[in-house]
């Protein structure tokens, strides 16, 4: 693949309103996007991090990774402190294994990767859905609800999304606001879809939280313990009958199987950027649906551009859960895509059709 020239943008774009998890509260977002520009047809990427809480990519850290290394690997030209020699890339299944010598990073691989993916969807007319083998032409998509200020002003603003159309509620929970938000909002809608993400804020020791919370037909519980643990949470599926669905602790689709392996997880939730990109999302997809485990695509809170990317990913056969990848106007007063995501009336969003990210 010839690349005439890379660009990177940093932008901030600011939130409707602060979105609260257990760890951190957020009023912006800071990007970096990558362009990658070649006869005249531009590439897109989106590094999405939200560093240093909940990866440790920090944007300062993400663009000099990207700038020093990243760029310069996929280019094939001299990398920083290295006398390493690469040879020109053919198509984007190539990217990921021409980045593995770096560690870590995740995010950043995934906005190289991301923009290489559209860059050669777009030159050969195909939509970006269709390059990564996706099926379908809508996805199932829920909303994420941050910490509110109280369990009332929680069952209004879900009470707000519902009418907006949203039939999948996801809301964040943490020591002291679990069992009884859950149980307000079973009440007061008692047909909708919930499940509840913890963002790694709990013990082991605390699992009569989440048995409290197990007859009231949650799709899920995500991430209740340790961001970085599989076999602890492995204790805790084993004392309910709610599926754990693991975000934080994998990396990888050798982490998926593990976690699958040993029951610390029925559901696997597939985030492009934690993984790195999209050859390994598919990978852990893959790995999944070998063991009849159904995934669902994630989200950062992504601008349009890399919620592209999520809903052609989240096309794919096996996301049988409906996805954290909500229209635009959720997240933001402008996206900064045109035409922005915009939720159809049975809480699906349309995969876009046309070439690359459309
Ligand atoms: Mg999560």
């Amino acid at each position: 693949m010839r690349i005439d020239r890379v660009e990177l943008y940093q932008i901030t774009i600011p939130l409707v309103a602060p979105f609260e998890t257990s760890g951190w509260v957020k009023t912006h977002e800071e990007r970096i996007l990558v362009a990658l520009h070649a006869n005249g047809v531009v590439g897109w990427g989106e590094w999405a991090g939200d560093g240093p809480w909940y990866s440790y990519e920090t944007t300062e850290v993400a663009w000099l990774i990207i700038h020093d290394y990243l760029v310069p690997m996929l280019l094939a030209q001299p990398v920083a402190h290295t006398t390493m020699r690469y040879a020109p890339l053919d198509e984007p299944r190539q990217v990921r294994d021409r980045l593995e010598p770096v560690r870590g990073y995740p995010f950043a691989k995934h906005a190289v990767e991301a923009a290489v993916w559209d860059l050669w969807a777009k030159q050969q007319g195909i939509s970006l859905s269709q390059a990564l083998g996706g099926t379908r032409d809508r996805v199932a998509v829920g909303v994420s609800v941050g910490i509110q200020p109280s369990i009332a002003a929680l069952v209004d603003r879900v009470g707000g999304y519902i009418q907006d159309g949203y039939n999948r509620i996801k809301i964040k929970i943490k020591p002291g606001y679990d069992v009884e938000a859950a149980q307000a909002l079973r009440i007061a809608y008692p047909h909708v879809q919930l499940q509840v993400d913890a963002n790694s804020a709990y013990q082991l020791d605390d699992a009569h939280i989440f048995k409290a919370m197990d007859d009231l037909g949650l799709l899920l519980v995500e991430q209740p313990l340790g961001y970085d643990d599989i076999p602890d949470h492995a204790r805790l599926q084993a004392q309910l009958k709610t599926p754990i669905c693991l975000d934080e602790s994998i990396h990888s689709a050798a982490n998926a199987r593990w976690a699958l392996e040993m029951d610390s997880a029925r559901v696997i939730n597939i985030k492009p950027g934690r993984l790195g990109g999209f050859m390994e999302s598919i990978a852990v997809h893959d790995v999944c649906a070998e063991r009849n485990a159904p995934v669902w695509c994630g989200g950062m809170l992504e601008t349009g551009i890399g919620r592209a990317g999520n809903v052609a990913l989240a096309s794919l056969p096996n996301f049988k859960l409906p996805g954290d990848i909500s229209a635009s106007r959720r997240y933001y007063a402008e996206d900064i895509v045109e035409p922005e995501f915009v939720l159809n009336p049975d809480s699906t969003l349309s995969v876009p059709t046309g070439p690359g990210i459309g």
